[in-house]
């Protein structure tokens, strides 16, 4: 693609070639903002190393300070440079899985500022699956840290439409990649523990996890009382302007039941979204791309002012635990049937 660029309200839109990502490494450098593609959603980076960048990300997202980021690398010498030692298993999976959706949470060096992982002592880092983000870090020379490319509290963007939307005028740059191929943000595993943990699902599922691993892989969950195992699990996510609600139970009393409260809206004049509805539950494939499609759909319904989103569940199998994950935090009332 060429290097061309033009400026929304302020904020570059590089499509990337070789002087557009040098343009964002310089920028990544001087401790400027750049949202990038990644095969997840879009992130948005700061050269992880500098305390000052890091809160630029805080502040133009809104997001709270006890939310630790991902820290994004490009080889392993960055990740010997952020950890302070490296358990035999993370190895072993950052060979199988990097690059790709899966985050690992392992303990921190002191070169990464406490922003970064919100003072725990702990640093999660990934090995993103997409050519610009690997030469952007690699071009910055830096590892970088990257949230979602998103306003605290919305979907997370997976076109670089979405990002402007959100914060153009706000950051720096943004590197066109077009659409994400996974849709849904990295799972985060912690492996500090005697077990190996899945503290957010994603894009690689516990199913492969433990198969790799030959061990059990659990699944951590927040009770909503205690200090929660990652900050992240208390906020409420991911969530379109109109309320989401989201049915589960039998197939055939969920659609039933979200059909009656279509009717119930329209009669009143309220524009319904019924989400899902179109996948065939039984096919991978099916759940694969309603994860790709997830937050687009939720994108498109406030484009199209939309009143109230219905959404069905589907089954935790598979990528379908990292969807009705966000499902769940998106919605505004879950009811089983
Ligand atoms: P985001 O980058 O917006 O997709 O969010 C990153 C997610 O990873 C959040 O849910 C964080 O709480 C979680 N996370 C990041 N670093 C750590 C860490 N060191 N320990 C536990 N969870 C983490
Ligand atoms: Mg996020």
């Amino acid at each position: 693609m060429a290097d061309t660029f033009h400026r929304v309200t302020g904020t570059l839109w590089l499509h990337p070639g070789r002087k557009a990502i040098l343009k964002a490494a310089r920028i990544i450098c001087a401790g400027g903002l750049v949202a990038f593609p990644t095969e997840t959603v879009y992130g948005l980076g700061a050269a992880a190393v500098n305390p000052a960048a890091v809160a630029g990300i805080f502040a133009v997202k809104g997001r709270p300070a006890d939310n630790p980021l991902i820290v994004h690398v490009a080889d392993q010498s960055q990740v010997d440079r952020i950890t302070s030692s490296v358990p035999e298993k993370a190895r072993y999976l950052m060979e199988k899985f990097w690059p790709g959706p899966l985050s690992l949470v392992l303990p921190r060096s002191s070169a990464v500022p406490d922003q970064v992982s919100a003072g725990l002592s702990t640093v999660a880092v990934r090995m993103p699956d997409h050519p610009v983000a690997l030469q952007l870090i690699d071009a910055a020379g830096v590892p970088i840290a990257a949230p979602s490319a998103n306003r605290s509290g919305r979907p997370s963007p997976t076109c670089a439409r979405h990002v402007l939307s959100d914060l153009a005028g706000r950051i720096d740059a943004v590197l066109d990649g077009g659409f994400c191929r996974v849709g849904l943000e990295s799972t985060v595993l912690d492996l500090t523990g005697p077990h190996p943990v899945i503290l957010r699902p994603g894009g690689v599922t516990r199913e492969i996890l433990s198969s790799a691993l030959g061990e059990p892989v659990l699944r951590s969950f927040w009770n909503g009382v205690a200090a929660p195992p990652s900050p992240g699990m208390k906020y409420r996510h991911y969530s379109p302007m109109a309320p989401l609600i989201l049915a589960t139970g039998p197939r055939i009393r969920r659609l039933r039941f979200l059909d009656n409260l279509a009717a119930f809206y329209r009669n009143r004049g309220i524009k319904v979204c019924l989400l899902n509805q179109a996948f065939d539950k039984g096919r991978v494939e099916g759940e694969q791309d309603l994860a790709k499609r997830l937050y687009r759909e939720l994108r498109r319904c406030d484009d199209e002012h939309v009143g109230i989103i219905l959404a069905e569940g589907v089954s935790i199998r598979g990528i379908g635990a990292a969807v009705m994950n966000r499902l769940g935090k998106a919605a505004v009332r879950v009811i089983r049937v």
